[in-house]
């Protein structure tokens, strides 16, 4: 049931819109990272359509005033070449935007469009080309100085948002987490490592499922630290309520989406055109799709909405 909180109107915990259908990386653990080049979605939101969500979202209080709204879930949001008009339109409402860039571009933003951002992440793989090339495949160097340019601009600006960097562990990148919380304390970045999964709620649900084919099961044994979620998954608590169900998730063609995690191409990924639903048609279709029964059942639900931070479990 979405909460009802203020002025009588139900308001969500929080908003994700994504701006960017298309990302440049291919991380092979992400549902968009897997999918070929060519099969991804290459639309980026307009500010048009963004300014009518925005105006909308706002009109009718369904999050709360000066909210940070999340302007990424599979995409790249720094690809989108409206980026600076989008922040600048969430600001005409009072909203700070959150990004969260795999920082293989470092972009130009307006001086209005900077001030606009309530907090960046920086999404980074390993510290050499050896461990970060495995995933990302950027050119590591490459992305510690734009990481370093976001921070410079920062720091010039004097724009105090909140900057962090999401470390994914894998098995073969431990000996890299010293260096990376060094870098992250030399540029005033909070660190946050965290245990890479699946990116991927089809194959997350499989591995629950003990069904995931042969092949991918052996290569995530070999990359992915997977020991802790069977003991994870036994602490769900019971009647567990999946906090997207709180979350309004809009794509970037301006379709309602179940949440975060339901891909593309399933049959419960979009509950209609966000514009042309309305708000008791939207609450009654985000807290009734098929799809979440047994998400919630297997406890994939619980798993991928609470990450688990490395620190939590391994002491370096
Ligand atoms: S994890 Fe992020 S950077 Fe990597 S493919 Fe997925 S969306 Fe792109
Ligand atoms: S239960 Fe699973 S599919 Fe349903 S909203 Fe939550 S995360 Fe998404």
């Amino acid at each position: 049931m979405i909460k009802i909180t203020i002025y009588g109107f139900p308001v969500f915990d929080s908003v994700v819109i994504e701006i960017s259908g298309a990302c440049n990386a291919n991380c092979r653990w992400c549902i968009t990272g897997r999918t070929p080049m060519l099969e991804r979605s290459q639309f980026f939101m307009t500010p048009d359509l963004f300014s009518k969500i925005i105006k909308r979202i706002s009109n009718e209080k369904m999050i709360l005033p000066r909210s940070t709204l999340a302007l990424y879930s599979w995409g790249e949001p720094v690809l989108n070449p409206h980026l600076s008009d989008l922040c600048e339109i969430a600001g005409q409402y009072h909203f700070k935007v959150g990004i969260s860039t795999n920082a293989s571009r470092y972009v130009e933003l307006s001086e209005c469009a900077l001030r606009n951002i309530g907090y960046v992440h920086f999404s980074v793989s390993g510290m050499t080309q050896e461990t970060y090339g495995r995933i990302h495949g950027f050119d590591v160097i490459s992305v510690l100085k734009n990481i370093q340019q976001w921070c410079k601009t920062f720091d010039r600006m004097k724009i105090k948002a909140p900057r962090t960097m999401v470390f994914h562990v894998y098995k073969f990148n431990h000996t890299d987490i010293s260096e990376a919380r060094a870098f992250c304390s030399a540029n005033s970045i909070d660190f946050f490592p965290y245990y890479a999964y699946f990116n991927d709620w089809e194959r997350s649900l499989a591995y629950l499922e003990q069904s995931l084919p042969t092949d991918i099961k052996e290569q995530a044994t070999q990359e992915l630290e997977l020991f802790y979620v069977k003991d994870h998954i036994a602490q769900a608590p019971q009647n567990y309520r999946c906090p997207q169900f709180n979350n309004l998730v809009i794509d970037e063609t301006g379709q309602l989406l179940t949440c975060c995690v339901v891909p593309r191409g399933h049959p419960n990924y979009s509950l209609g055109h966000f514009l042309d639903m309305s708000l008791p048609e939207i609450l009654e279709a985000k807290r009734s799709q098929q799809c979440c029964i047994k998400c919630l059942n297997l406890g994939a639900a619980w798993w991928v909405n609470d990450v688990m931070p490395y620190k939590n479990i391994h002491e370096e």
